[in-house]
């Protein structure tokens, strides 16, 4: 899929983009980067439906939803539901 290229990663706050190190924590202690695995812990599997703004790397420490994280799913969305409908017959 082309149109992947067209989604953006970055906190809907504060705009910090993700640079892939491990800042967050789960309950269970394991450390990883959240947005490597969609929001799920390797190690317990518990799949955190919030995400922290890491200030230690330069973001703003505010929780959001993960899905808020990902900016132009909308567009990809429209996208596919376009190439999917027929094509209307005047
Ligand atoms: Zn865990
Ligand atoms: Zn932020």
């Amino acid at each position: 899929m082309a149109s992947t290229a067209s989604i953006e990663i970055y906190c809907p706050h504060c705009q910090w983009e993700p640079d892939g190190g491990a800042h967050w924590h789960c309950r269970c202690g394991h450390v990883w980067d959240t947005f490597a695995t969609a929001g799920t812990c390797p190690q317990c599997h518990y799949r955190w439906p919030v995400t922290d703004c890491p200030p230690r790397p330069g973001g703003c420490g505010i929780t959001s939803p993960h899905i808020d994280w990902y900016h132009g799913l909308d567009t990809l969305i429209e996208e596919l539901v376009e190439e999917a409908l027929p094509v209307a017959q005047p």
